[in-house]
């Protein structure tokens, strides 16, 4: 699936919009590579005794806007530099959403489903300690990602509080409530996604009830993309898929059911009534919205031209490559970028961590409305941009967000 080095697309898209921005060959140098890495080894004591070392890193990638903040993946196929092309992804996407924050990012090579509950305990642990002295509320807090959960974000606060001496609820976000998390946070990304997704249907002309949409992955953000687009929107959700398959039924599956059968079984694949579709069938499925959800890179020149869904709302970071959206833009298929689509996690992990500071609890309604509010004004500016620099959707979010870093550099008098 990662054929195509995610940094690299990040690179591309970065130079189209230094034209943009008339940005200068330094400056755009400075903005391909991060400012700090910190790569790993990990030893963990497994179940039968035996040590064995996991490779890790933290990335973090651009601090000119506050303190650095990404998400933490456990996958066996991470690399670093998938990891510094979402480190870079999660600094345009704080600023696109005009949040005070910079970008960052971490993984664990490591495959989360062959270990059992401790190992993972141990592994978290270890990880923080190994990365202690790089992170903290006022410095780079990481968040749940690709197979990590809130409780893997709570034995990293109760690691961290322990070494640090203090209960330090804000070094992570994504959190379960009881300690510190926010309301709203579980399906943030989704929520903020279909708030993303609502906003373009009024600009294309695209009715939202009984709309047909097909998810790629049903992990936090597909189940929940799922959930929301059913629920709130009145969509029907004709297919679905995790890494062992895909589901189809063009009548419309019910996404809760769908969850039950996968918490069952461990996959999406068997749910009764419905054919049997690959990942890759998915992609090509005739729908008025395709929402990638799982990894990067499932959009490429080789299928884009069968692609015919009218929205790709990219809730997964980097699922679409460059050479993709050369094909897709002049079909009029609306693109809604991925850190664009996907802001509504870091958007409520920042409320959870102002919650934090201010040791405040803010209600469900409240949270909501508040991602509302956000998610709304991110996408008419990024659209707005679009229609003024003659650009597509991509294009306009690199330009709203390397301009506000690069101001904040300029500002810092880093150039
Ligand atoms: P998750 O681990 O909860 O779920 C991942 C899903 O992808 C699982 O259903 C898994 O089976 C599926 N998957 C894995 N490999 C696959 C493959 N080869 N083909 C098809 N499906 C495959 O992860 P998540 O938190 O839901 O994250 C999904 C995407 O959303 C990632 O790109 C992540 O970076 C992005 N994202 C997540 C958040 C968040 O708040 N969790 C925020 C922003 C962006």
């Amino acid at each position: 699936m990662n054929d195509e080095d995610l940094l690299e697309v990040v690179h591309q898209n970065l130079c189209a919009c230094a034209l943009d921005l008339s940005l200068s060959k330094n400056i755009e140098a400075l903005l391909k590579h991060p400012r700090r890495e910190l790569h790993v080894s990990i030893p963990v004591m497994m179940d039968d005794g035996r040590i064995e070392t996991f490779q890790g890193f933290r990335i973090q990638y651009n601090s000119a806007r506050g303190p650095t903040k990404g998400g933490i993946r456990f996958h066996p196929a991470e690399t670093a530099n998938t990891i510094r092309g979402l480190a870079a992804i999660m600094t345009w996407k704080c600023a696109l959403h005009d949040l005070p924050l910079g970008g960052a990012k971490g993984g664990v090579v490591c495959n989360p489903k062959t270990m059992s509950e401790r190992e993972l305990e141990n592994l978290s642990r270890a990880y923080v300690r190994a990365v202690a002295d790089f992170i903290g509320p006022d410095r780079d807090i990481p968040a749940p990602d690709v197979y990590t959960n809130e409780q893997i974000m709570a034995w990293m606060m109760d690691e961290y509080s322990a070494i640090t001496g203090t209960t330090t609820f804000g070094v992570v976000t994504g959190k379960p409530v009881v300690l510190g998390g926010s309301e709203g946070r579980h399906d943030a990304t989704a929520r903020g996604g279909w708030i993303a997704i609502r906003e373009a249907a009024k600009e294309t002309g695209l009715d939202l009830a009984g709309a047909t949409v097909a998810i790629q992955g049903y992990g936090n953000v597909g189940s929940n993309a799922a959930i929301c687009g059913a629920d709130l929107y009145g969509c029907s959700i004709v297919a679905v898929s995790d890494s062992k398959g895909g589901i189809h039924h063009p009548e419309g599956l019910d996404p809760h059911a769908v969850m039950a059968h996968k918490e069952e079984t461990g996959s999406v694949v068997g749910f009764a009534g419905a054919t049997e579709i690959t990942n890759e069938e998915l992609v090509e499925l005739d729908v008025d919205i395709l929402i990638p959800a799982a990894l990067e890179n499932v959009i490429t020149e080789k299928n884009a031209e069968r692609v015919r869904a009218r929205i790709i709302a990219e809730f997964a970071n980097g699922p679409t490559t460059k050479g993709a959206d050369m094909i897709l833009e002049p079909k009029g298929v609306h693109i809604i970028p991925d850190f664009l689509c996907n802001g509504g996690g870091v958007i409520v992990s920042y409320f959870e961590m102002v919650q934090n500071f201010n040791m405040d609890h803010w209600s469900e309604d409240e949270v909501y409305r508040r991602l509302d509010e956000k998610m709304t004004q991110a996408y008419h500016k990024v659209f707005e941009s679009g229609k003024g620099y003659g650009v597509g959707m991509r294009q306009a979010a690199y330009s709203v967000a390397v301009e506000r870093v690069v101001q904040a550099m300029i500002g810092r008098g880093w150039i």
